[in-house]
């Protein structure tokens, strides 16, 4: 009794109520990637920031296709790297950051992205421009690809040029010394694109020749073999 009125005095709550309670339980769609062995990237290196654009509406398809998945997961071997290259960074930039809008996505979520395309009215045979097949999967289904950007120290992201995204050749990584020469990239944002790529090329990543903002960890085959498609 004494120790129920002792804890009321200092906390204000009954003794009973001070006990550790367990922790909010994942939403179902991030414990199936937590069951597989699937990482929160944010546990690896917590500086690292995440803002998962298809769990927003500030997305291309103006909707919010994840739902409950809100944190950023990839395979063990990934995160670890994603977090190295978060240190090379923080590295030559201090105050700069990596900032996650993409990481794994369950294949359940990939045929909602690919449904969603359906009220943008785009024609089936071009859905794959936009998002990869479901049935055949996206690396992204692997746990194994990421998709990011990187902010300064006041958390606003560098100007690469295009936002997320962006479909067309101002995106592509391949194109940028003809955008360039034409005018429509400066050398500004082609600076800021290569530091994001030189801290992840150094931790194995792989650039992706029509998207500035994508990355992966291994090729498509590979994942598939070694981690199999997240449902
Ligand atoms: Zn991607």
């Amino acid at each position: 009794m004494f120790k129920t009125v002792f804890c009321l005095l200092l906390t204000g709550f009954p003794a009973s109520q001070t006990i550790a309670q367990s922790p909010k339980p994942l939403p179902p769609i991030e414990q199936k990637m937590v069951d597989r062995g699937l990482v929160d990237i944010q546990k690896a290196d917590p500086d690292i920031r995440v803002e998962l654009k298809y769990s927003t509406t500030d997305n291309f398809i103006g909707r919010d296709v994840y739902g409950d998945l809100t944190r950023a997961y990839l395979q063990p071997e990934m995160a670890k790297r994603l977090a190295k290259a978060s240190a090379l960074l923080k590295k030559e930039k201090p105050g700069y950051r990596l900032l996650v809008y993409d990481a794994a996505r369950p294949n359940s979520a990939q045929y909602d992205l690919w449904n969603a395309l359906d009220h943008l009215k785009i024609p089936a045979r071009s859905k794959t421009q936009y998002v990869a097949d479901p049935k055949i999967g996206s690396n992204h289904n692997f746990g194994c690809a990421v998709d990011l950007t990187v902010v300064d120290e006041n958390g606003k992201p560098l100007d690469m040029g295009t936002k997320f995204d962006f479909f067309g050749p101002l995106a592509y990584p391949r194109s940028e010394q003809e955008m360039l020469k034409k005018g429509k990239l400066t050398v500004r944002q082609v600076e800021n694109r290569q530091l994001l790529r030189k801290v992840m090329t150094q931790v194995g990543f792989k650039v992706n020749t029509t998207e500035w903002w994508h990355f992966d960890g291994m090729s498509k085959a590979q994942a598939r073999a070694k981690y199999g498609m997240i449902p």
